[in-house]
């Protein structure tokens, strides 16, 4: 088959179209002939060696893909060659106390498809038959691959984790990255009123697309906390999405007594100072969470492919043209999900 890989992690320049062995599907596996694959931002990690995660090299990158069954390992009996599919990323063993449990995110052995295991930058990839959902008849591959990864991790945070309740107050920081614009759609659905912060029109204009109450542009105003603070009457917000990290300060000061943070990641960096008096001070909970459960994920699919949630489309690429693609991901100049087109 055709793939984009690389045989040393680095600069753009290490990502080669070329010839791999296509993968057999193993046991208890599904074959899936790729038709899209969908960027994020652990692709640029994984390449650049930023992660600090060791691979097996040649590595494929890509966590989001849908395409169509294509091959069926041993003890395999619910899908059928040509069966249309979207990809959960998320690879728990099956075994452990915390798979069983249905807490599969929390597998003691969990693996991200394209991280640590071969991903979706290919013409096909061989991942567990319980990690594929129908996609259904009329809806786009594109947009069931551009959803997976961000809506998935957003509804884990703001629904499982968060535990967001009709008529909260609900404020993400960031209007335009993947996560944070699944969350503002997940929010409103949700019945809560979302404030959003963001830098420039066009992503506050994207946020308020989207159904944001409360728009708060950071470029003009940078103390975006007490913003939001004179926006609620002095109360604060229920539920902080920060999924920046350097903004905790602000997050604590923008939340109301009782307050939840939710955080998935660290855009802006992993370390940071606190004053942890604000968190005992207000009563407030920091809640972490990492991408989402098999239950979630065949939850917040559905929303998306009735229409209820929709994924935000940038621009799409060849999948010959990947280093393009991760170009244009690592420039910040995307408004959406960035896709690959593939065969
Ligand atoms: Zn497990």
């Amino acid at each position: 088959m055709k793939a984009m890989l690389f045989n040393e992690q680095g600069g753009l320049d290490v990502l080669q179209y070329t010839e791999f062995p296509t993968p057999e599907p193993g046991e208890g596996q599904v074959l899936v002939k790729l038709e899209t694959a969908a960027l994020n931002r652990v692709d640029l990690w994984t390449r650049s060696g930023s992660s600090g995660i060791k691979l097996e090299l040649p590595h494929i990158p890509g966590a989001d893909g849908a395409g169509t069954i294509a091959g069926v390992g041993e003890f395999v009996s619910d899908w059928k060659i040509g069966d249309r599919v979207v990809i959960n990323s998320n690879l728990g063993c099956g075994k452990c106390s915390a798979c069983v449990a249905g807490q599969d995110n929390r597998c003691r052995n969990w693996h991200l498809l394209g991280e640590t295991v071969r991903g979706t930058y290919a013409e096909y990839v061989a991942i567990p038959a319980t990690n594929v959902l129908k996609i259904p008849d009329g809806f786009e591959a594109r947009q069931a691959a551009a959803a997976a990864l961000v809506f998935h991790t957003a509804w884990h945070s703001l629904i499982v984790r968060g535990g967001l309740r009709p008529a909260e107050s609900v404020l993400v920081v960031g209007a335009s990255g993947g996560v944070n614009t699944a969350s503002i759609q997940i929010a409103k659905l949700a019945g809560a009123t979302v404030y959003v912060v963001g830098s420039g029109t066009e992503k506050l204009k994207l946020a308020e697309s989207l159904g944001a109450d409360y728009l708060i542009d950071r470029s003009q105003d940078e103390n975006w906390s007490k913003a939001v603070y004179t926006l609620t009457e002095k109360r604060g917000v229920d539920v902080v999405v920060d999924n920046v990290g350097i903004t905790f300060p602000s997050s604590f000061r923008a939340a109301a007594r009782g307050g939840r943070i939710l955080t998935v990641g660290n855009s802006g960096g992993p370390k940071f100072e606190i004053d942890n008096r604000q968190i005992f001070g207000k009563h407030l909970s920091v809640l972490g969470s990492s991408m989402g459960t098999q239950a979630d994920f065949a939850t917040v699919m559905g929303l998306v492919f009735a229409g209820k949630l929709r994924p935000v489309l940038d621009k799409d690429f060849p999948l010959t043209d990947a280093r393009r693609a991760q170009e244009h991901l690592e420039k910040g100049e995307q408004l959406g999900k960035i896709t690959l087109s593939i065969g």
